[in-house]
């Protein structure tokens, strides 16, 4: 696999992420000291909370792709939650996705291919380059049904709010042990586990689909991601709601919508359309060559 240098990652280090990422990470090791069993619980589902809630179900599946449809109430829950995970604005997230899908693996276009290089995928695109940062030109562009709703324009800008809130409420409660865990370990893991739907899934794993990008299907990205690790399955069918499509493709995010359906809280909901799956990459290479 060549790794090309692009325009992309020509211009320069990003400093105020970089130095947050710094903080973060420093932090993260601290709070390893500073175990409870209180706060591993809490952590937990703060990362059920902000990963699966928030990112899974709300960013990607619902924001993003219009996998299915919610009451506004339930969506801006749903991106609230997500903020938690500090992967930045909903928009700034959704648009830079929009972008992904739109022009997979063409270096210089898709804002993460491992094709410019693996550290570049995974973490290299957040601290240089123009990350997730988009002229607005950029944003009405990729979307424009996020940038005329005021709930979320507003809170695209002020993403870091809920989090600082939680940290406050959180130190409030149990101190600085459950402060480090539940905000700076919790959001440090989490920004590893999405990162590696990035790099991990674009490299490593199984294909189902010959689709046209180099993505796969990733139990143990899957696992650490609520389902998202299925990523070879989304990119052949971006717009279903459901990633995980046989039994054992474990996908607690499909999990988290059909419950939402169960309470009337989820509708049409789109679906991989089984009858349509192409034949397996593999298979396709052994007919050409008989
Ligand atoms: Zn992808
Ligand atoms: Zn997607």
């Amino acid at each position: 696999m060549s790794e090309t240098r692009t325009v992309n990652q020509e211009a320069g280090v990003n400093w105020t992420t970089t130095v947050w990422m710094i903080i973060f990470h420093t932090a993260a090791i601290i709070a390893l000291f500073m175990f409870s069993w209180k706060a591993l619980f809490i952590t937990l589902f703060l990362w059920w909370v902000s990963g699966s809630l928030g990112i899974g179900m709300g960013f990607h599946r619902l924001l993003t792709h219009r996998g299915y449809k919610t009451p506004k109430a339930v969506e801006y829950f749903l991106t609230l939650c997500g903020t938690l995970a500090l992967e930045g604005g909903a928009i700034n997230w959704v648009v830079t996705h929009r972008i992904h899908h739109a022009h997979t693996e063409v270096p210089g276009l898709d804002p993460h291919t491992p094709r410019e290089g693996r550290w570049w995928s995974h973490m290299g695109w957040i601290l240089r380059g123009t990350a997730q940062q988009h002229e607005d030109a950029v944003l009405w562009r990729y979307a424009p049904d996020l940038m005329r709703d005021r709930f979320h324009f507003w809170l695209n800008r002020l993403y870091f709010i809920p989090l600082v809130a939680l940290g406050i409420i959180l130190f409030a409660w149990g101190g600085w042990g459950l402060m480090m865990w539940g905000t700076f370990l919790r959001v440090t893991i989490g920004l590893h586990a999405t990162w590696l739907v990035n790099s991990a899934t674009h490299l490593w794993g199984s294909r189902r689909f010959e689709s046209s990008d180099d993505s796969t299907n990733n139990l143990w990205v899957a696992l650490i991601t609520f389902g998202e690790g299925w990523h070879n399955n989304h990119h052949a069918h971006p717009r279903a709601a459901r990633h995980g499509v046989a039994w054992y493709e474990i996908d607690i995010n499909w999990w988290g919508i059909r419950a939402l359906q169960l309470l009337g809280l989820a509708k049409d909901i789109k679906l991989i359309d089984t009858s349509r799956r192409a034949a397996p990459a593999e298979t396709t290479q052994l007919r050409k060559a008989a």
